[in-house]
């Protein structure tokens, strides 16, 4: 893996983002702002998951009037995301978020950035500049490729940032397009010092989107490119906080709950493999402290992978050998596999809140 590009660290609340500080996961709220129990509700949930940084949608004032009330019931930093009108950003620098979101394709005027990069430096509160494929300005040098006009738009406006004197800056270069996506992060990252939020937009459901998002994302951070990542998917939020560790979790960057290690099943199969892993799977999702099972279908691989886990289990003819820490603790029937390898677990002392 490349060694990973050092950037100028932000504090979002007490979050830093860059330098060397560890790759932050983040995710967005679906619910609609003003409801502020059902937002509060969701970063709760999120939080439970692991998520570290927090974005809500401004699309009003009323919105933007909401983020006092849901900053004082969340631990999570805060960032508003804004479009189109600059005094949605002031009103929610006012309600005391922690980062804006701008996009540079819909707030044009001057000034009015001006005034919105004076108030973020009052408060010192970091602006990224959220740049998306679809919404980019419209340029009549039409030949450029399109990662390379994204490109551009992010450094037009940070220049404008830097000449208001603002510097707290995080920058994004979003499309759909994998390769678009991960030329952009590539040429921008040697040309400006500011941190890498990560990301391919409107990735889809929660597998395929999955899948094009480590994709895109697991390239950029094997080239040491990126300081804060976020999966987006169509479902619910904590979809993309763990799939977002998964992709972490893959490159040795980060270390966070459960790590499953499961065969893909076959012929020679002697227990319901892929039954036994969803169950792990759903039993432990939730757990913060990392741990490595296995469940593996039968002698072929089964005891060496087993063996390898926290806890595992290798299938014999309708029974299972339950390894923990590599030494086989007990047999059961197939039946009691479940429930015996979640004693095992808990005797390793799991904690669902403890340390991300
Ligand atoms: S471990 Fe056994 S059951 Fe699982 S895929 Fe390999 S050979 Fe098949």
């Amino acid at each position: 893996m490349t060694r990973r590009r050092i950037s100028v660290p932000l504090k979002y609340g007490e979050v830093m983002v860059g330098g060397d500080a560890p790759i932050v996961v983040q995710s967005m709220t679906k619910t609609d702002t003003r409801d502020t129990s059902a937002t509060i509700h969701q970063i709760k949930q999120l939080e439970d998951c692991g998520c570290e940084l927090m974005r809500v949608a401004v699309p009003d004032m009323e919105a933007a009037e909401s983020i006092s009330v849901i900053k004082r019931a969340s631990s999570l930093p805060l960032i508003a995301d804004v479009h189109f009108d600059y005094r949605l950003a002031l009103a929610a620098l006012q309600a005391g978020v922690d980062g804006l979101r701008l996009n540079p394709g819909n707030i044009r005027d001057k000034r009015q950035i001006a005034r919105v990069a004076a108030a973020a430096k009052e408060r010192a509160t970091p602006i990224r500049v959220g740049v998306n494929a679809g919404s980019l300005p419209s340029s009549p040098q039409t030949d450029i490729p399109l990662s390379e006009r994204m490109v551009n738009s992010a450094l037009h406006e940070i220049e404008l940032l830097e000449s208001l004197g603002f510097d707290l800056i995080k920058v994004s270069l979003k499309a759909f397009d994998v390769c678009t996506t991960t030329q952009a992060y590539q040429m921008i990252a040697g040309r400006m010092p500011y941190p890498l939020h990560l990301g391919i937009t409107e990735a889809g459901l929660a597998q395929a989107g999955a899948i094009r998002s480590a994709i895109g994302i697991g390239i950029l951070l094997y080239l040491g490119i990126g300081d804060t990542i976020r999966v987006s998917l169509s479902a619910h939020p904590c979809e993309e906080v763990f799939a977002a560790y998964e992709i972490l979790k893959s490159l040795g960057l980060r270390q966070r709950g459960l790590t499953l290690v499961s065969c893909p099943s076959c012929g020679r199969a002697e227990i319901d493999v892929v039954a036994l892993a969803e169950a792990v799977n759903q039993c432990l999702k939730k757990v913060a402290k990392p741990i490595t099972v296995a469940v593996m279908g039968c002698v072929v691989n089964g005891p060496g992978e087993a063996k390898d886990a926290d806890v595992g289990i290798a299938g014999g003819k309708g029974k299972g050998a339950i390894f923990r820490k590599g030494e086989v603790v007990s047999t059961v029937a197939e039946g009691n596999l479940l429930e015996a390898l979640m004693r095992e677990v808990d005797s390793l002392s799991l904690d669902e809140e403890g340390p991300k």
